[in-house]
């Protein structure tokens, strides 16, 4: 297969140099599946917050579906002004959110891109469906696009978008973010429209990755399947356009996050307080209830801790807080009864009148809680078996006391390990290793806990959502490729 030269639309290139966005200036364009509400930005992670400030600061839109699973895909758009920035939200027909969302998005490229080939569900209509969806968007998006505009695209669901905005026309510069792993060549090439995606994705002008791993795989694969020419580490030549491929390892608010455990909420203290006066440790987990989590693996690591340490019974409590997601898609039914068969197997052998050694929560908790509850948890137990970054592990560290921090267990294969190595990283399919590390966790002398949290604090509170935003926009803004763009026939 080749890809260089892919067809770009006719009117794509002409009067960039003139009109190309600018980082400083240009007004910033955000487009994601669903949109952060930005009028009420409180219960919404590091990366919707600091988005929108951006945009409040900018005189930006943030454009994406309105969530709801009831509309008609093409139907009416709905504006809404918050200060000076635009919320821009878009219908999706109930055939179009099984197909695209939970269908190609979430059964195909979200297993895929995790490595999970035995849990992809590929249906040609979910392609049918994600292809259309992409290309509305990109109709109703394009009367909001103004001259020097840049366009920030995120995540698997819109992979296609630049594509379909190039042949509506669009000139302006487009980046893409992609917040999940990507996978290596020998994978990618299990789904059917590899080609497709990857020539789509080179239309951006850059292509964003959480982590060198993930960067690598895309060069691999243009090295291996393509004629695209590297010029240097990050650049592609790729027909006479230059295309950008790089690491922007994201980051939190970790001031915000830091700042909310300072905010005592009554119920958590209360607990916090119980603990203590029965010198009881907690190792947290936190995530939505996805496969992706690793959440059997690690309950059968905190057993086995318990099975080789029995003088920590009653002195150690696992508390996992993992709401329901994507419920329809089969595979999150499955992992929910695992899950449910594990805690109460565990439980029912090991608790006690008077202990209770895992406690799982399969609701949301308000951030106000959690922030607290992580700062009261001595071990952070942040494992997924793959993920693109995992904010979690950030927030654990932001959350902590400087004093008297609690310590990291961290899965070797979520994207925060290639940042944070002073955590304890582990395989997370070797219970053995995990549930000696749990101990090693739970016995680290203070002085150890305090250099390795010393260091992890600094790096994530270094690396924030802000510098994550600001390094993205600037090689965007910085990027040359579409201003290269040649006139050419869409395909
Ligand atoms: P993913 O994006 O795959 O869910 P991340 O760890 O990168 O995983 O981000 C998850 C975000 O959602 C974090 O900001 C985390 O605090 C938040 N979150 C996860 N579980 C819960 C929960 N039970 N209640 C509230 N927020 C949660």
């Amino acid at each position: 297969m080749a890809l260089a030269g892919t067809a770009a639309t006719p009117d794509a290139s002409a009067h960039l140099e003139e009109i190309g966005g600018d980082a400083e200036t240009g007004r910033l364009v955000v487009v994601s599946n669903r949109v952060a509400n930005l009028r009420n930005t409180g219960q919404a992670g590091g990366l919707a917050v600091g988005l929108a400030e951006t945009l409040k600061e900018r005189d930006g839109i943030w454009f994406g579906w309105n969530g709801a699973p009831d509309g008609v895909t093409g139907g009416e758009v709905q504006v809404e002004r918050v200060g000076p920035a635009e919320q821009v939200t878009v219908p999706l027909s109930p055939k179009d959110v099984a197909g695209y969302y939970l269908g190609y998005a979430n059964s195909v490229l979200w297993p895929l891109f995790h490595y999970r080939l035995d849990l992809v569900d590929y249906r040609p209509a979910f392609y049918e469906s994600y292809q259309r969806v992409n290309e509305t968007f990109a109709r109703q998006l394009m009367p909001f696009l103004k001259d020097g505009d840049l366009v920030w695209v995120h995540d698997y669901h819109l992979i296609p978008l630049a594509r379909c905005l190039r042949r509506a026309g669009c000139r302006q510069r487009i980046g893409f973010f992609l917040h999940i792993p990507f996978p290596p060549p020998d994978i990618l090439v299990a789904s059917p429209n590899h080609a497709e995606l990857v020539e789509a994705l080179l239309d951006y002008d850059v292509i964003g990755f959480q982590t060198q791993a993930d960067a690598g795989n895309l060069k691999a694969y243009l090295a291996e399947r393509s004629s695209a020419v590297q010029l240097d580490d990050t650049r592609f030549r790729v027909g006479t356009r230059t295309v950008t491929v790089d690491r922007f390892p994201i980051g939190i608010d970790a001031q915000g996050f830091a700042a909310m455990t300072r905010e005592a909420d009554d119920e958590v203290q209360i607990d916090l307080m119980r603990r203590q006066v029965l010198g009881r440790r907690q190792i947290i987990g936190v995530d939505r209830l996805d496969y992706s989590k690793g959440l059997p693996e690690r309950l059968k690591a905190f057993d086995r801790l318990m099975a080789q340490h029995p003088e920590l019974e009653k002195s150690v409590t696992y508390l996992q807080v993992a709401p329901p997601t994507r419920e329809k898609v089969g595979a999150y039914g499955d992992i929910r009864a695992e899950l449910e068969a594990l805690v109460g197997a565990i439980n029912g052998r090991l608790a006690d009148f008077n202990w209770t050694p895992i406690r799982y929560i399969h609701r949301s908790v308000d951030r106000a809680k959690l922030a607290p509850l992580m700062r009261g948890s001595q071990v952070g137990f942040v494992t997924p078996l793959r993920d693109g970054m995992n904010l979690v592990a950030k927030e654990y560290v932001a959350a902590q006391d400087p004093e008297n921090p609690g310590v990291l267990v961290l899965s070797r294969f979520a994207g925060a390990a290639e940042e944070m190595h002073e955590a304890l990283l582990v395989n997370p399919y070797d219970t053995d290793e995990m549930a000696r590390t749990l101990y090693r966790a739970l016995t680290m002398p203070l002085a150890e806990r305090r250099r390795r949290h010393e260091a992890l604090l600094d790096h994530v509170m270094r690396h924030d959502a802000r510098a994550w935003q600001e390094a993205f926009l600037a090689a965007l803004s910085g990027a040359t490729g579409s201003a290269a763009r040649p006139q050419q026939a869409p395909s």
